[in-house]
């Protein structure tokens, strides 16, 4: 019997359900999926903000990823809240040991409602440590200004140039914040643009956006869909998690990654 591809998550716990390690395992149950999870960091957080977080000790996240490796086939790894320089590392230790499994990458700097989740120091790491073992990452624009250490006066090609020197193989520039009347999102093999997909922008702020793009991003590169539909359809189930969602809480909207389910 074939087993369902497998997917290691290294990402935060969002206590309200919309972001982090509930938004990824979510997002890869819905594409036929199995999640496994090892925690970065718990957050203090509400549909607003992240109002505190408390990182995993780095050697248990490291312990945790080899047990969870040495026993299970892993399609990808799938990276998003770090917390700390200490967790980037044990994380290379990890992606040095298993250079084969594709790693997808979302680069959580800040929460939706501004707090950061990222010293520059991290962002370093980010760049020296993660990145080269990257082959898809998915910043918005305001991340990947923060990871190329650029600023809105640098047009995109530039962005891009800074970040493909990391050695990153693909990158997901997503639109939902910059300024354009509907959403674009570019995405790159190095520095030559694939292809941009147009979807209409939304009204609404959600919680955990990032996380189920990138997530489901990784079930479908799991799934061995080449990077260009993959993509494609990372974008449309994570769109149509967007306009199911609900207001669960009195800031940002969360998700429906289940939508398509029977109600
Ligand atoms: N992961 C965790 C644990 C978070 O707390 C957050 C934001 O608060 C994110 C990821 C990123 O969320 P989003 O997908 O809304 O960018």
């Amino acid at each position: 019997m074939s087993s369902k591809p497998a997917v290691l998550c290294f990402s935060g716990l969002d206590p309200t359900g919309g972001a982090g390690i509930q938004a990824d395992i979510e997002a890869i149950n819905s594409q036929g999926c199995h999640a496994t999870a090892v925690l970065t960091a718990l957050t203090v957080q509400d549909t607003h903000n992240v109002h505190h977080f408390e990182c995993v000790e780095s050697q248990l996240i490291l312990r945790q990823a080899r047990a969870v490796l040495h026993d299970m086939n892993i399609s990808a790894i799938k990276i998003g809240m770090l917390g700390s320089v200490a967790i980037a590392d044990a994380i290379h230790c990890i992606l040095r040991e298993h250079p084969l499994i594709p790693v997808i990458l979302d680069p959580v700097l800040a929460a939706g409602g501004g707090s950061s989740l990222a010293t520059s120091h991290l962002i370093d790491a980010i760049n020296k440590l993660i990145l080269p073992h990257t082959c898809i990452t998915t910043p918005n624009t305001i991340e990947a200004y923060k990871l190329a250490d650029c600023n809105e006066t640098d047009n995109d090609q530039y962005i891009i140039e800074q970040l493909t020197k990391t050695g990153v193989k693909y990158v997901l520039l997503t639109g939902t914040h910059a300024n354009t009347l509907e959403v674009e999102h570019h995405l790159y093999c190095g520095t030559t643009r694939l292809q941009t997909f147009h979807y209409k922008r939304l009204p609404d702020e959600y919680h955990g956006s990032g996380c189920t793009l990138a997530a489901s991003l990784a079930a479908f590169i799991a799934k061995k869909i080449d990077i260009i539909d993959a993509t494609q359809q990372a974008l449309d189930y994570s769109y149509n998690s967007l306009i199911h969602a609900q207001s669960l809480g009195n800031g940002q909207l969360i998700p429906n990654r289940y939508y398509w389910a029977p109600k």
